[in-house]
C-alpha cells in the first residue's frame, strides 16, 4: 500500500480511480480548513467531465487507515488537520 499524490495530473488520477475505489484527502493546497477525507465515488469531489479535478491537490490510498495516518502526520488529527466528508460518512463505510 502507498499514498499517491495528485496535483495537476488528470490522466494519472483518472487511471487511479478506474482501478478501484479508494480514499481521497482533498484540498491539500487550499489550507487546513479545506482538507476533507472522501471516498473517490463522492459526488462532492466533482466530475472530470467538467472540471480539472487535480487543480485541487489530492492524496489517495486504497487503505483508509493508511491515509488517515498520512493525514495525521502531514496535517494533524481529525477536527484540527482535516475533516471527514459528511456525505461519505452517510453513504457507507468511509
Ligand atoms: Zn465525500
Amino acid at each position: 500500500m502507498a499514498v499517491a499524490n495528485f496535483h495537476d495530473q488528470e490522466a494519472e488520477y483518472a487511471a487511479y480511480r478506474k482501478s478501484g475505489l479508494a480514499y481521497v484527502a482533498n484540498g491539500l493546497n487550499m489550507g487546513t480548513d479545506w482538507i476533507r477525507l472522501h471516498r473517490t465515488d463522492c459526488p462532492f469531489l466533482g466530475s472530470d467531465r467538467y472540471e480539472r479535478l487535480t487543480s485541487v491537490a489530492k492524496a489517495c490510498s486504497r487503505d483508509k487507515a493508511e491515509l488517515i495516518a498520512w493525514l495525521r502526520i502531514n496535517h494533524g488529527p481529525e477536527g484540527d488537520g482535516y475533516q471527514v466528508c459528511a456525505a461519505c460518512e452517510r453513504t457507507g463505510p468511509v
